[in-house]
């Protein structure tokens, strides 16, 4: 039986932006338009039945064209909470263009009350419910809402995305993922709300069929896993490693690689080593705070009990390389909150620190207890909110604080100016350059691969001498310090050199806003939002 075709244009929402992570300065220093591809999207397009035919637009890379729309008979889209405003605009444009909108991904999940105005929302991971949409929209259904059951969704049946919907060079790296959920309880995680505490993996060769498929592609260079941790279940990630290992040797290492994990990696020698083995070069950790009491009343146990700073030591020393996330505004945190995270930062010798201010993220234990409290602000409504820019690092506290507001401003403040002034960066990369042993495969890979794109390279380092007037003694000081001291660690240097194009003008902006709010509340003008009502 032969079937019509369906036209599916697959959206995906601008960030908004002023972000930590929207570091376009950077890309646009290595020929790139924006971080990272939408690993959600194209992994939806390949559960499509073969009648259905995808189409890309990436909102953060590339002008819709009314041909687009035109073109479909359907407008698949959806993301996270800083892409929520340009997701609703989506809808209404699809709605004013007569198309059906399908609306789904975390964000939606969360807080699927926001959407209401979509035809279609898809709740939940899509694995296991998509099949009864498609069912629906070829039987002629227009509207619906589709509700996973949650932490089911079997990830061993998830598709190979379809990578050949991306142009690779709009990117600086490309997404897999390999994991979904954490076994830990931190309270302001939505993580375990949206995934579940029991991680589910997928097998090595599911995974490994979609490197091959990156491969076969012509893909080379930067590689995330978007796993929430990829370390969160241990024995699949140590049973998946040395077949990773394997890959790589097999295929000259093409990738180098990076992920999310938590800190007791640094506990595990054979772990660390596996994973530099295996071509991981950066990994984020959620540190959050060095106070012990902030630590356990936040429930992020695993951070307690041990020298942070020696942890990530550790894991510099397996040549992977710590971007770390700190966070102000914690119930039980002192006056010294300030001088305590910017000193932990400074020891540890984490260059990229992000540190934002605590925000009660939809379904979250911490929104629970703080409504519960009678202390959660009321959400504003985003698509009607004038200036959208910035994200917890400029507006974060959406509850009544127990220390004084301004004060826990005050204290972010104080840590971002410590932070980021470029003495203080610059020095912590010096320390980690001569702390991160790149004898790993990742020292020679990386470095052959930074030579063997000259055309990049110049690009980078000439665009901050010519154009970074401010950057350009560090950057050839650092350049000379690293061939003297550790020339295999230049790759990751010049990278964070090239992230500080963005860190460095993005602190003074956190700054400008958050000196604005301190300033609102002393005189008097900061209108305290309404209260969720306790229940
Ligand atoms: S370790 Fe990270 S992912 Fe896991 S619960 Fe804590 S914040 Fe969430």
């Amino acid at each position: 039986m032969s079937q019509s075709v369906v036209n599916v244009l697959l959206l995906y929402p601008r960030f908004q932006a002023g972000s930590f992570w929207n570091y376009q300065e950077t890309c646009a220093l290595v020929g790139a338009k924006y971080p990272a591809p939408p690993l959600g999207l194209i992994t939806v397009a390949a559960m499509l039945p073969d009648s259905w035919e995808p189409r890309l637009v990436d909102r953060n890379t590339t002008e819709l064209r009314d041909e687009d729309l035109a073109w479909a008979d359907v407008v698949f889209t959806g993301g996270m909470l800083p892409q929520q405003r340009d997701t609703l605009a989506i809808i209404a444009l699809c709605q004013a263009a007569g198309i059906p909108v399908v609306v789904g991904g975390p964000d939606v999940t969360s807080s699927p009350e926001h959407y209401a105005a979509a035809d279609f929302r898809v709740i939940g991971e899509a694995e296991g419910i998509f099949d009864a949409f498609i069912e629906a929209f070829e039987r002629g259904e227009r509207q619906g809402t589709f509700e996973a059951e949650k932490f089911k969704a079997d990830v061993t049946t998830t598709p190979v995305p379809r990578f050949d919907l991306l142009k690779f060079s709009d990117y600086v790296q490309v997404n897999v993922q390999f994991s979904r959920g954490c076994p830990f309880t931190c309270e302001f995680c939505d993580i375990i709300e949206l995934y579940g505490r029991k991680p589910r993996t997928k097998g090595s060769a599911q995974i490994l069929a979609e490197l091959q498929a990156l491969y076969d592609l012509g893909y080379r260079g930067h590689v995330d896993f978007v796993d929430d941790n990829l370390i969160g279940n241990k024995k699949a990630v140590k049973a998946f490693l040395p077949d990773l290992i394997a890959w790589q040797e097999a295929h000259g290492r093409p990738f180098e690689l990076s992920t999310e994990a938590s800190l007791n990696l640094a506990d595990d020698t054979e772990l660390l080593k596996m994973m530099q083995q295996a071509g991981f070069f950066v990994v984020f950790v959620g540190i959050e705070s060095p106070d012990p009491d902030v630590l356990v009343a936040t429930r992020k146990k695993q951070n307690t009990r041990r020298d942070i700073a020696a942890s990530v030591h550790k894991i510099y020393e397996a040549g992977i390389f710590v971007i770390g996330g700190f966070i102000v505004g914690f119930d039980e945190e002192s006056d010294r909150v300030a001088d305590e995270i910017a000193g932990l930062i400074d020891e540890a010798a984490i260059p990229v620190a992000m540190t934002g201010l605590l925000y009660a993220l939809p379904n979250t234990q911490l929104t629970r207890r703080l409504a519960a409290q009678g202390r959660l602000h009321a959400e504003f409504d985003i698509a009607d909110a004038e200036d959208i820019k910035g994200d917890q690092c400029t507006a974060g506290l959406n509850f009544e604080t127990l220390r004084p507001r301004a004060q826990i401003l005050a204290d972010y403040r104080s840590v971002i100016e410590q932070v980021y002034s470029p003495g203080a960066y610059f020095a912590r990369l010096r320390k980690m350059v001569s702390m991160l042993d790149m004898s790993g495969p990742n020292g020679d890979v990386m470095n052959a691969r930074l030579f063997s794109d000259l055309k990049k390279l110049g690009r980078l380092v000439w665009s901050i001498t010519l154009h970074k007037r401010e950057h350009r003694g560090h950057l050839w000081r650092m350049i000379a310090y690293t061939l003297r001291h550790n020339p295999r660690a230049l790759n990751p240097m010049l990278q964070m050199v090239a992230l500080y194009v963005h860190l460095g003008p993005f602190s003074r902006f956190v700054l400008q806003r958050i000196d604005e709010q301190i300033a609102e509340i002393e005189d008097g003008n900061w209108a305290q939002p309404a209260l969720v009502a306790a229940e």
